[in-house]
């Protein structure tokens, strides 16, 4: 090998020891007698030293070298004069008696520093130079350590990782799907999986009761910052299993990567229902990192003439702590946030609880004092506080206050991304009715189970059924999903009409899953962890794109090897798509 150590592991035991080290040219600084360079690899950096009296051409040689070369040397460990105690190598360095430049390196086009002076896109083209900076390793070697510590985990329990293809079928259900032709079919098209949903049931069918796979997802949809268009999950089913089981299992499974890659143990995670979490934080995915829960105001402020509240179907708010301080300009600046056509709320309306008891609010034309103290009891205000409270039709107001209130939390200080606050959001609806198509959507997917109890519901009343669908969050981001499964042919026959499929459309798209339901299904279910987000929320970044190798930007393209790109004449053809390249038309 061209080393016997590596830039990370020496210190002062090994002083005296002659080594070699291979690596890449940091920085150096000339001194004149003396030649100071910072050897990398991926372990660390050592100070290697070249002194111009006794190795004058050495020295020379060295002063030539320019940033990102690849060099290996060889040398006695000495202890350093100054040291710096920040660095594992810090207390040694290398006096070098044998210099070998194995690779020169073009001027790297940003520095390879954690706080580099590159832009996005330009790191995007050169990732590999990207990817030697530190912060990226680190996010790398995080993501190592989850992967190997779910598998672990996992084994342990007896899940097997069965791996299930990517060339699958389109189907029209949720995102939209990468298509990939067919040239042995002209005019058929394989589907890239949004998940191995299907497949993981079909193992349930086949007895593998325990299945799970890190798995690389596709979806193609309108892209956000947040979203990459192929993604990976930690998929997983279980047979003979109720909602409690799995999310114990699965509360397993997290709070051992809690404990194992972040040292401590967050405890029992709290359960709340859908509705007490829209109810509370106007959020299916609450950051409980801070309390600041919605108070409700709908009762007492009716009547008082006050148009706005007269006609809001909801009146609701939060409280402040501490913040009855705030100057006419910061509580425009709140009002300007709200209105914001993304956040959408009309306008806010806040009462001040000033710190000598009095009680001063933007209606106070409207409302006695006696009265404004009521709203504050609602809130269990304090002198001091300040409650901001807006008001119009219910599911707005809720997701504007939302908004609010974590807009409040990042003002505050209260959304500290090195506190973990996991929690299992149950009970979300079964279906959604969407205003635009006139039809149910499963919220989740078409496989999820209603609960028993409300099956009744199902002619009746379906957007009122309730599923056995769970989502794990973790300070405000959804990390997981999941639901028990139906595994009756007739209940998910029924599931599809409702869906508004014909049963030839049903048969067609899903007849494999049906008709696998005819031979012994067990009762199943299971969930999926985005695991890009996961290794992100533990590295306390909100960005998945430091934590994959070589990801997409914002508008899905990889910047690297520069595609999506055309493809050949002749390639089309033997696909049977030439006719669809518009250059040809
Ligand atoms: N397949 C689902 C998803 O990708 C997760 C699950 O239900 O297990 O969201």
């Amino acid at each position: 090998m061209l080393r016997t150590h590596t830039c990370g592991e020496l210190n002062i035991s090994f002083v005296g020891k002659n080594i070699t080290l291979s690596g890449w040219v940091q920085r150096s600084r000339d001194l004149g007698g003396m030649t100071f360079i910072d050897l990398r690899d991926r372990y660390g950096i050592t100070q290697l030293v070249f002194n111009m009296e006794t190795r004058p051409d050495l020295c020379n040689a060295a002063r030539k070298l320019g940033r990102e070369f690849v060099i290996s040397v060889t040398g006695i460990v000495i202890e350093r004069s100054n040291k710096n105690l920040k660095l594992a190598t810090g207390e040694i360095e290398i006096d070098v008696d044998s210099l070998n430049i194995l690779n020169e390196s073009a001027l790297p086009p940003f520095t390879i520093e954690n706080n580099t002076d590159g832009g996005d896109e330009l790191r995007m083209r050169f990732r590999y130079l990207d990817l030697r900076r530190n912060i990226l390793k680190e996010n790398l070697e995080l993501r190592h350590r989850m992967s190997i510590e779910v598998r672990n985990y996992l084994d342990s329990l007896n899940f097997m990782e069965i791996e299930t293809p990517y060339l699958i079928g389109s189907t029209p259900e949720g995102a939209r799907d990468f298509v990939v032709p067919s040239r042995l079919h002209h005019g058929e098209f394989y589907a890239l999986p949004q998940s191995p949903q299907t497949f993981k049931q079909i193992l349930m069918v086949a007895g593998y009761d325990r299945y799970y796979q890190i798995v690389r997802c596709f979806r193609d949809e309108d892209l956000r910052a947040d979203r990459q268009p192929e993604f990976t999950q930690i998929d997983c089913e279980m047979s003979f299993v109720t909602q409690d089981d799995i999310l114990n299992t699965f509360e397993g499974l997290s709070r051992h990567l809690f404990k194992v890659v972040k040292g401590f143990d967050p405890g029992a995670f709290p359960v709340l229902t859908y509705d007490e979490a829209m109810r509370l934080y106007g959020s299916d995915k609450p950051d409980i990192r801070f309390e600041m829960t919605f108070g409700d105001l709908t009762e007492l402020v009716k009547g008082h003439n006050f148009k706005v509240f007269d006609d809001a179907e909801i009146v609701i708010g939060i409280n402040a702590e501490a913040c009855s301080e705030y100057s006419r300009k910061q509580l425009d600046a709140l009002t300007d946030f709200v209105k914001k056509p993304q956040i959408g709320a009309s306008g806010l309306i806040y009462l001040k609880y000033g710190a000598d008891g009095s009680l001063k609010s933007s209606v106070d034309k409207f409302y006695s004092p006696e009265e404004l103290q009521k709203w504050a009891e609602v809130f269990n205000a304090k002198p001091g506080d300040l409650i901001l409270i807006l008001s119009g039709s219910a599911n707005r107001t809720r997701k504007a206050l939302n908004e609010l209130r974590l807009e409040m939390g990042n003002q505050l200080g209260l959304r500290n991304n090195t506190v973990f606050k996991p929690l299992w959001v149950v009970d979300f609806p079964l279906l959604e009715w969407d205003e635009d198509s006139q039809r149910f959507y499963a919220m989740h997917h078409p496989f999820t189970s209603p609960k028993p109890e409300d099956i009744n519901l199902l002619e009746s009343d379906p957007g009122k059924i309730r599923a056995n669908a769970y989502d794990l969050v973790i300070n405000g981001v959804e990390i997981g999903g999941g639901s028990i499964r139906i595994h009756s042919k007739n209940l998910q026959k029924r599931m599809f009409q409702l869906l508004g499929f014909t049963d030839e459309e049903a048969q067609k798209q899903f007849g494999f899953l049906m008709n696998a339901f005819e031979y012994g299904a067990p009762p199943h279910g299971g969930i999926a962890f985005g695991f890009d987000r996961f290794c992100a929320i533990f590295g306390g970044s909100d960005s998945i794109r430091d934590f994959i190798a070589f990801p997409k930007n914002n508008s899905g393209r990889d910047m690297m090897i520069d595609s999506p790109a055309s493809i050949s004449e002749a390639q089309l053809k033997e696909l049977g798509i030439t006719f669809l390249n518009p250059q040809k038309q």
